[in-house]
């Protein structure tokens, strides 16, 4: 009868036991659930997180009490920083303006840095004492550093930075093709010198950084290849030491402040181009300098309008004024587009698919886009925005549609990011030749040699 009675009340126990387990394992499902909805896509589902909430499931008196606890915990992760949700973290917090630079003396004339006489003599002795960095890799094909960049702060529209990455992307791959080398600078190196003159210190220090450098080619972030066949003609400029696009009567006759343009240029490493810089610089310290510079270059040059000095029309002033010190090595371009106006172009691209093949440089396929006034990273651009992205996203496909016919494929459309299969795969992947017999590896040279 006890052993009976004993018997019966440990069957009760175990079921009390099996039941009380079935509650509490309800109850933690229910707790998991609850702090999941509550929490949102934030923290769900990462092993750390699921494992956290288990602990804290077990040691919970209440559920009610946790739910409460965590939310709070989540609420201080996202004050102090901490949360995994871009969407809630204010960029602003690590971006804190530096101090401002301090107050340079505005008696003292501004210098682009210690004066240099005798370039031409200490880099000609460099490159007789470094052989293995000639300034010419090829007979007529000298060596090329390709310069651009842009602002240190990411820029003032939330895709502008897009658009960067697409423009150095499209300028990486002519430079790959073309045995160009590249620099991208992000850094402000003169406080003084912000927006479009930040280009003149950056050249200086890298022409005289690189004596192996020949020429250097400042592109501006907004200028995109669209002819990636086309070689630049380096024999023709033998005797020139920079070359920009532009035409002498607009210049010298008219001084038309677009009459050359400083989007993309070549500057030969030597003295001749310290001392162009030298002269360039004086009217682009920012402030009243730059006020009072702009006011001179609207006045003296034609159809400028009213706006701080920029580099442009610096330029024109400069050759205009002092044609017989410069004007002979300045070789205006006019038969390609080392610089080519997005306006005239872009609605084109179709026409030129139709009619011609890349390798022309010019009208028929134009080796530069350059999107003059769109200022796509930044808050307002001299034209509507909607027509500026849709036709950088043009020029971008146009130009890449280039590279990708090496690899078999190519833009759906000029409109479109996707991509299609131009040629079957083949098992002698190394016999299929290119259209354009970019992927040769003899292209630079056959290029050259013509
Ligand atoms: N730029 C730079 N750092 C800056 C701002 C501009 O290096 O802080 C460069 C950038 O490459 C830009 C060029 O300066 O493309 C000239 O400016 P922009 O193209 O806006 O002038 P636009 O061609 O419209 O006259
Ligand atoms: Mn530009």
């Amino acid at each position: 009868m006890l052993t009976w009675c004993l018997g019966q009340h440990r069957v009760a126990q175990i079921q009390r036991t099996f039941h009380k387990i079935k509650v509490t394992i309800l109850c933690l499902l229910l707790t998991l659930v609850m702090i999941r909805s509550m929490l949102g896509a934030g923290d769900f589902g990462t092993p750390e997180t699921d494992f956290h909430l288990l602990q804290s499931s077990f040691s919970a008196a209440t559920t009610h009490h946790h739910t409460r606890r965590i939310l709070e915990e989540t609420k201080e992760n996202v004050d102090n920083g901490n949360s995994n949700s871009y969407d809630s973290f204010d960029i602003t917090k690590i971006l804190v303006d530096d101090e401002p630079p301090e107050k340079k003396d505005p008696n003292i004339p501004y210098s682009l840095g210690p004066k240099i006489s005798d370039w031409d003599e200490q880099r000609s002795n460099w490159l007789k004492n470094n052989p293995d960095f000639p300034n010419f890799i090829q007979p007529n094909k000298p060596r090329v550093l390709l310069v651009t960049g842009s602002s240190p702060k990411p820029c003032e529209n939330p895709v502008g930075d897009h658009y960067l990455l697409k423009s150095i992307k499209n300028k990486i791959d002519y430079c790959r093709i073309h045995g160009i080398e590249i620099f991208y600078n992000l850094a402000l190196l003169d406080a003084e010198m912000a927006g479009f003159w930040a280009k003149l210190p950056l050249i200086r220090k890298l022409l005289l950084s690189h004596p192996e450098i020949e020429f250097l080619w400042w592109m501006d972030s907004d200028a995109m290849f669209t002819d990636m066949v086309f070689e630049v003609p380096w024999e023709r400029y033998k005797d020139y030491n920079m070359v920009m696009h532009g035409w002498n009567e607009m210049v010298y006759d008219q001084k038309n402040w677009i009459g050359l343009n400083t989007g993309s240029f070549l500057l030969r490493n030597n003295q001749w181009a310290l001392d162009l810089l030298d002269t360039w610089a004086p009217m682009g310290p920012k402030g009243k300098v730059r006020e009072e510079a702009g006011k001179i270059l609207t006045r003296e040059l034609k159809g400028r309008p009213v706006f701080e000095a920029d580099d442009q029309s610096a330029m024109v002033y400069i050759l205009a004024t002092q044609r017989e010190q410069w004007g002979d090595k300045v070789y205006l371009e006019n038969h390609y587009y080392l610089h080519g106006y997005w306006g005239i172009l872009v609605d084109r691209y179709e026409e030129m698919i139709e009619n011609y093949h890349p390798g022309f440089g010019d009208h028929r396929w134009p080796l530069v886009t350059h999107f003059v006034g769109c200022k796509p990273c930044a808050k307002f651009g001299d034209y509507p925005i909607e027509r500026c992205l849709k036709q950088m996203d043009r020029a971008y496909n146009f130009g890449d549609n280039q590279v990708l016919q090496m690899y078999g494929f190519s833009h759906k459309s000029l409109a479109s990011r996707r991509v299609v299969k131009t040629r079957n795969e083949t098992s002698n992947p190394l016999e299929v030749k290119d259209e354009l017999g970019l992927l040769h590896p003899s292209f630079k040279a056959v290029k050259v040699q013509s």
